[in-house]
């Protein structure tokens, strides 16, 4: 048992608590913010002793699963008067696929390019449809939503979710049937550490051809980019569901770049088909990205997820398994936004766009763009808590992200991030303006940080994520968690109704 609880005393506890910090922004935050001990629990029943054992001695817990949360809520605190234990889930990450019943357990504590290898070793027409970036925990991804390259032929990830086995405040293990359908509607989706350790997920398995179609193509602006962009914006939601295609802008640095701004859109598709079929779906809908043959690879669903993830091609599936260790954006800083864009933004958005990225050095911005539309449209947006669905084009995202330790550099990047969102204003989803939970943005608003906060209060950024689901979110919340033992700077409070005056 000594092996599995690391005290800041321990040789173990720095290595333990910075192996899954995926912002390095967060690396070398203060003692008093960290946990006063790790705990990763190899049984379930160790997580219910955690749970227990914590709340006995007046401890809070944030539980980690990846630790790709942006704003490391999934280990570091900002009350220091709270001291917590961190669940560190990294030893539960057992998958067990069921192929006749195209489902799967997988423990919370896996991460996705763990949960894709074994899907492909056990079928090769058998999928779930969540995030690109192979190194993202299942536990934290599921509890926020979850899209991927799946997103507009199956939905979210949270939208593929068959049960789940929770430990509640009262250490109880609960599957769908004991914590109740409002419950298990509120953990696909609802956000992390907030209703429970959920331990695992039963997730549905999707189908997908034997051979499927991808393709990246850059364009840039030297050449004729605003005309591609626009046409991109009109498509993009209706093309067929099985036709998926993501843009990410950015600037290029570069000495040909000689001074100049050069931006660069890269459009990463992902085609449920052959490529033939595909290449008449977009001479119809979008020939003006004059995709070729030439620029079109067929391969078999797991390829995909590798090629997507950007790995060197012929790498093998196999490399998953260390997905852990290989997140690209492993060593830069983060700092992340969201929106959603219901109407095509119009040409001096995409040039104020521009203009932004000259305002910072290397470590260049990003923009990217999730299209919705498809199945996204037809599941009910209250079916989960994720309600961005009919209506919305595409969820529009925004990265700084940078290196180092200079504070005047990272002051310039988050000063660039903080003006491009207020610049995107009046182009972007209002009333309330929309946000995805899993681009974690505490700048949003914070709860108080002993846990008093209001229902009223929390709306504030709770309707940006949740919009009308928040409500139904904090009366779960106040069902299953009445004290607000679970929580963190944004996590659902109880719905309260108390004489004060709170509601
Ligand atoms: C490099 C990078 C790439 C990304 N790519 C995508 C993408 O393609 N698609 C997408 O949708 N999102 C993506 N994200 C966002 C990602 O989905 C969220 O950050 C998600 O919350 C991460 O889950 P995690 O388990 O890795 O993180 P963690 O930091 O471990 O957890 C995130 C939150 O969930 C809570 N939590 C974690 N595990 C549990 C659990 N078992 N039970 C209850 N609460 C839990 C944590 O306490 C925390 O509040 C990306 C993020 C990064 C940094």
């Amino acid at each position: 048992m000594s092996d599995l609880i690391h005290t800041p005393h321990s040789a173990s506890y720095s290595s333990v608590f910075q192996f899954s910090i995926r912002n390095p922004r967060f690396n070398n935050t203060s003692a008093s913010r960290r946990p006063i001990a790790i705990i990763t629990p190899i049984t379930v029943s160790q997580v219910q002793s955690a749970v227990l054992c914590s709340r006995r001695h007046g401890l809070q817990v944030r539980v980690r699963s990846g630790g790709h949360d942006f704003e490391g809520m999934s280990y570091i605190s900002s009350a220091p008067s709270q001291p917590f234990l961190l669940i560190d889930l990294i030893n539960l990450r057992n998958v067990t696929v069921d192929v006749p019943t195209k489902s799967a357990w997988v423990q919370a504590g896996a991460v996705l390019g763990e949960l894709y290898h074994s899907i492909a070793s056990a079928s090769g027409t058998l999928a779930f449809p969540a995030g690109i970036c192979p190194s993202v925990g299942v536990g934290g991804h599921i509890s926020g939503g979850g899209y991927g390259m799946l997103l507009r032929k199956y939905g979210m990830a949270a939208d593929n979710v068959l049960d789940a086995r929770l430990v509640d405040a009262e250490g109880r293990i609960l599957d769908r049937a004991g914590m109740g359908e409002d419950v298990f509607w509120a953990i696909r989706g609802g956000g992390g550490n907030t209703y429970g350790v959920v331990v695992s997920w039963k997730v549905k398995l999707v189908p997908v051809p034997r051979r499927v179609t991808g393709f990246k193509v850059s364009k840039t602006s030297e050449g004729s980019l605003t005309k591609v962009i626009q046409r991109y914006q009109h498509v993009v939601d209706k093309l067929p569901d099985d036709l998926m295609i993501m843009l990410t802008l950015s600037r290029i640095d570069s000495a040909a770049a000689q001074g100049q701004t050069i931006i660069q859109a890269e459009f990463l598709g992902l085609y449920l088909g052959e490529t033939e079929s595909l290449l008449t779906v977009m001479k119809q809908s979008f020939p003006e990205l004059e995709l070729t043959e030439e620029g079109c690879t067929e391969m078999s669903w797991i390829e995909s997820a590798l090629y997507c993830a950007g790995y060197p091609k012929n790498t093998s599936y196999d490399e998953l398994l260390n997905s852990r260790n290989s997140s690209s954006l492993q060593f830069a800083k983060l700092k992340a936004k969201s929106d959603y864009v219901q109407r095509p933004l119009p040409v001096r958005a995409l040039q104020g766009i521009w203009r932004s990225f000259d305002q910072v050095e290397a470590g260049p911005p990003l923009v990217q763009m999730v299209p919705h539309g498809g199945r996204m449209s037809r599941i009910s947006n209250s079916s989960i808590p994720y309600p961005h669905r009919s209506g919305n084009i595409y969820k529009i995202q925004y990265f700084a992200s940078w290196f180092g330790e200079d504070k005047k550099v990272e002051k310039r990047h988050l000063h660039w991030i903080n003006g491009l969102y207020r610049f995107m204003t009046p182009y972007v989803s209002n009333n309330p303006r929309g946000a995805y939970p899993n681009s974690r943005d505490l700048d949003l608003g914070v709860n108080d940080p002993v846990g008093r906060t209001s229902y009223k209060q929390a709306r504030v950024w709770g309707e940006q994520y949740f919009k009308h689901n928040f409500e139904r979110l904090a009366r779960v919340k106040a069902a299953i968690d009445p004290s607000n033992f679970f929580r963190n700077e944004q996590s659902v409070p109880p719905f309260v109704r108390m004489t004060t005056g709170r509601v």
